[in-house]
């Protein structure tokens, strides 16, 4: 088997598009340009705790090397031939336009040729770059953790996402104020390297439209087309148009997967959306355990819940509508990129319904009522039912039997006994109606409930899951961030073995900090 590092260089974001020409690495504003060439710091003692086979296997190469392999993916050394760079962009932080942002802790060491397409390879947390602002350029192995795990995670959901090729322990403490409150702690540093076609987001755009900096924002649509999106043809109005187009479209079915499975970002800002509809950023995010669209797990965003589970498909759109101003430029008429904006409500709408109506093993989609699906949803949420485990043993239900489904009803809810029966009128009247419309479809029970299993998975990485790992992993005991690695390989599989991570979130979870309260930049 090949090795990693014979995959051969392929450079275009670095050679295709204007450099930053200071090479400084002090915090700075970088007009005119679209990276700034940087290099990693030396981490003290790398230590590799992780790397996913998966991806290795899907590129057909190996780690020849453990050693190099672990300087190279801590910043230590370069790959052969590739000068190291950090991005520039801008975005909006919770509604309000915050100027520039860019890498302040994400450096490009690679761009190669994988199975006949470009990869672009990046650490988190190798140090500053001209775009730190007033921070290290660090990140902590709790924080990298989480990214590591969730980001393979979300791609065995089926779910778009960046992804992750390794995880280092740096042996550098970096200290951390967790949630903001003058509680400084040292923590152990770590870095990730993270791979994907591009990391090109909104904001990336949305930076020269600021500045009105009409030529490299073409520069970096016509190259964004060129090699991500080539089958809408070469640079024109109607190219750019259907480029919008597309990007909608990927960004509204990124949605509605994150809405499948119940995951909720945490901090969608237009900085932190992916041109490519993949999921990015892995931050403050969380699963969904009882049925709260209300919820969000960042505490940053505590007090308007901009970012909350039910919201994420208007933010989507909010977000949206800054790239149209930014594209706007470009194609000077507003009122294409609006009828495209308006689509993303219909399409939604229609979209999520079929989503749900998949959940629940109906697919006469057109016979299954808004109402039916809204009472589901409601019922969920007053009777604090556990979305996860919920879905998935309806995706076992057999008898349709009102006791049977009440004992799911009854073991999986959040609440108290006593104050869930009051809900159990509300969901008999449902279940009435459920049962009629899947005897009405019919369908060969075993393949429509193998159907529903694909759809709803058995185990999501919920975050007291990840924070038993951190917390281990903190005392050099990394068994638990391999399990977790290994359960969330297939998640919709069965997996006895590991039963104990089909259950609702333990009491203590509740309101402890890591699982229910996260913070932004850690
Ligand atoms: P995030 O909230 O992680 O999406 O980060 C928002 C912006 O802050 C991005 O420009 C990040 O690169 C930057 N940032 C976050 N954490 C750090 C850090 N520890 N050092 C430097 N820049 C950071
Ligand atoms: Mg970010």
């Amino acid at each position: 088997m090949k090795d990693i590092f014979s995959l051969p260089i392929a450079p275009s974001f670095s050679s295709e598009l204007p450099a930053d020409p200071l090479t400084t690495n002090v915090s700075r504003q970088v007009e005119s340009s679209c990276f700034s060439f940087v290099k990693p710091i030396s981490p003290a003692r790398p230590e590799l705790i992780h790397y996913s086979a998966s991806l290795l296997k899907e590129w057909n190469v190996g780690i020849e090397n453990k050693k190099e392999f672990t300087e190279v993916m801590s910043g230590n050394k370069s790959f052969l031939g590739f000068r190291p760079y950090a991005m520039c962009y801008g975005g909006h932080q919770f509604g309000q336009w915050a100027g520039q942002l860019g890498d302040g802790r994400a450096i490009n060491i690679a761009e190669l040729e994988v199975n006949n397409s470009l990869l672009k390879f990046q650490l988190k947390g190798a140090g500053p770059t001209p775009y730190s602002r007033r921070a290290d350029g660090l990140a902590v192995l709790r924080s990298s953790i989480r990214e590591y795990l969730c980001s393979e995670a979300m791609h065995n959901l089926r779910v778009p996402s960046t992804r992750a090729l390794s995880l280092i322990k740096t042996g550098d403490m970096v200290p951390r104020d967790i949630l903001y409150n003058g509680n400084v702690r040292a923590e152990p540093g770590a870095i990730v390297c993270r791979t994907a076609p591009s990391f090109i987001r909104f904001g990336n755009f949305e930076i020269f439209a600021s500045r009105q900096d009409k030529k490299n924002l073409t520069n970096l649509v016509d190259y964004t087309i060129k090699h991500h999106f080539k089958e809408l043809g070469s640079p024109s109005k109607t190219t750019y148009l259907s480029f919008f187009e597309e990007v909608v479209n990927r960004t509204l079915s990124l949605v509605i997967h994150w809405q499948r499975v119940g995951f909720v970002h945490g901090v969608m800002n237009t900085d932190n959306l992916s041109i490519l509809g993949l999921t990015i950023d892995f931050g403050p995010y969380g699963w969904l355990e009882d049925y709260n669209p209300g919820w969000t797990p960042n505490t940053t965003d505590a007090q308007h819940r901009r970012y909350r589970f039910g919201n994420q498909p208007n933010v989507a759109l909010w977000n949206l509508t800054q790239l149209a101003n930014a594209l706007y430029p470009l194609i000077d008429e507003a009122e294409p990129l609006e009828n495209i904006l308006t689509g993303f409500k219909v399409k939604y709408a229609h979209q999520s319904h079929s989503m749900m109506c998949n959940k629940i093993g109906l697919y006469s989609f057109d016979k299954v009522s808004d109402g039916l699906i809204y009472t589901l949803e409601e019922n969920l949420r007053v009777s604090e039912m556990d979305m996860t485990i919920f879905f998935r043993e309806i995706s076992s239900f057999e008898s349709f039997k009102w006791q049977d489904f009440k004992l799911i009803l009854k073991q999986f809810s959040y609440m108290e006994e006593s104050e869930l029966i009051s809900y159990f009128p509300k969901w008999k009247d449902w279940f009435k109606e459920y049962k009629k419309l899947v005897l009405t479809e019919n369908i060969e029970k075993k393949s429509r409930l193998d159907k529903m299993k694909l759809t709803n998975p058995k185990y999501v990485l919920r975050n007291y899951m990840a924070q038993l790992a951190i917390e281990k992993a903190e005392i050099g005991d990394y068994s638990l961030v391999d399990e977790l690695y290994t359960l969330l390989q297939n998640p919709y599989d069965e997996q006895p073995e590991f039963k104990k991570w089909y259950a609702k979130r333990p009491e203590w979870a509740k309101q402890k900090v890591g699982c229910s309260m996260l913070s932004c930049s850690s």
